[in-house]
């Protein structure tokens, strides 16, 4: 049998078949459903939140946050351009205008870019920062990988120009801070809005969930999403509301899937270090780390290739690697190129576009075992001294 060994596959070793069964035996299929309300309730619990919306993705989950930070046509918002689009797409639904600045090292967001951005590029009017003589409204900051971007230093920014930020957290469920002073704080859960995916870390095959610092912000998004009907008994709507509900199906996986939380991210941890031990000391590349002080949920790896040695393109590379069946994938492409966005304002942007020409994800899966991944590490290694020059 041909080794294949993919990239990210899910992991349904728990009570999903029996929470769908139970689903599908009651009826409740649809957006109304006891496990949807568990579920916002078992997120909430391990989020140390107190209200948790369980919407149809992580890309709605963005929209409403927007929504409800009051995102308006023509108004500014500060992005990554090194993410999944999903990220930024939003910014479109509303009309608004998304600047793109930089990340770090850790693939975040530059937060000193940031601030430099709000200082230099724009003028206070003593009520909101104007960029271009619109308003600042918001920054959509992404945890990437399940690293966490530098949440204190973005945080003062924000307060300091009236910004609501929107933590986009799709990545880094279960990620925390252990030190400073978010310490014990998850992803999500420091800023404005903390917006999660059902297609990361954990599955509902299509799914999300958002939660805010203002609780009732949140029943308010619940009330958007299910088509701002105001009565249970008519058909009276006083918003423009969404189909924007995660269904009752969706939840019975993701209760389930929430059961195995802890135990995938303690997975995701070994096979981090397992990884780092085998490419240790490697001369044409590394793993990318993840951020001191947090506990991070290791979702998915960073393989840092050396280019300074290796020229050959990532095409070639994957190609190579899925012939040893290996499945990789290079990071994404840089969002201000892609056709939607070429025309929008970039600030001072080098790591990110360094990055994107490097970073190359491994396997992640939480069921990979060890041999596994010492065969990857190897044949990468292999690959990477065969491809070299100098
Ligand atoms: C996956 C992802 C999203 C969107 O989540 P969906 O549930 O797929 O809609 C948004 N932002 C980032 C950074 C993501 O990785």
């Amino acid at each position: 049998m041909k080794k294949f060994i993919p990239l990210s596959i899910p992991n349904f070793e728990g009570n999903e078949k029996k929470y769908v069964n139970e689903a599908l035996d009651q009826g409740w299929v649809s957006t109304g459903g006891a496990y949807i309300t568990k579920l916002e309730q078992e997120m909430a619990n391990f989020l140390h939140v107190h209200n948790v919306a369980a919407c149809q993705s992580g890309t709605s989950a963005i929209h409403l946050s927007l929504i409800e930070a009051g995102v308006k046509p023509g108004n500014i918002v500060l992005v990554p351009p090194l993410t999944f689009i999903a990220a930024v797409n939003p910014v479109k639904y509303q009309y608004a205008t998304p600047v793109f600045i930089d990340c770090d090292d850790s693939l975040c967001m530059d937060s000193v870019k940031l601030c430099e951005f709000c200082e230099t590029q724009c003028k206070w009017d003593g009520e909101f920062l104007r960029f271009k003589g619109e308003i600042l409204k918001a920054i959509v900051v992404v945890h990437v990988f399940g690293n966490m971007a530098n949440m204190e230093s973005i945080m003062d920014t924000a307060n300091r120009y009236n910004l609501k930020v929107i933590e986009d957290a799709t990545e880094a469920l279960g990620t925390y801070y252990t030190e400073g002073r978010f310490a014990g704080k998850y992803a999500g859960t420091i800023g404005d809005f903390g917006a999660y995916s059902g297609n990361k870390i954990i599955t509902t095959g299509g799914g999300g969930a958002v939660t805010a610092n203002d609780p009732e912000m949140v029943d308010h998004i619940r009330f958007l999403s299910t088509q701002a009907k105001t009565n249970p008994h008519y058909y009276i709507h006083d918003e423009i509301g969404y189909n924007y509900r995660m269904t009752n199906l969706q939840a019975a996986i993701g209760v389930a899937q929430m059961e195995k939380l802890s135990e995938f991210i303690r997975r995701k941890q070994k096979n981090f270090e397992l990884y780092k031990a085998e490419f240790e000391g490697f001369k044409y590349g590394a793993l990318m780390p993840f951020r001191e002080g947090i506990n991070s949920n290791k979702w998915f790896y960073s393989f840092n290739i050396n280019r300074n040695h290796i020229k050959a393109s990532m095409k070639e590379i994957i190609v190579a690697l899925e012939e040893k069946g290996i499945q990789t994938r290079a990071i994404w492409g840089l969002i201000n190129e892609q056709k939607p966005y070429v025309n929008e304002f970039i600030y001072n942007l080098e790591k990110a576009p360094y990055y994107a020409d490097r970073i190359l994800n491994i396997p992640s899966s939480t069921q990979i075992t060890r041999e596994e991944i010492i065969y990857v590490a190897n044949e990468v290694k292999k690959l990477l001294r065969s491809l070299a020059n100098g």
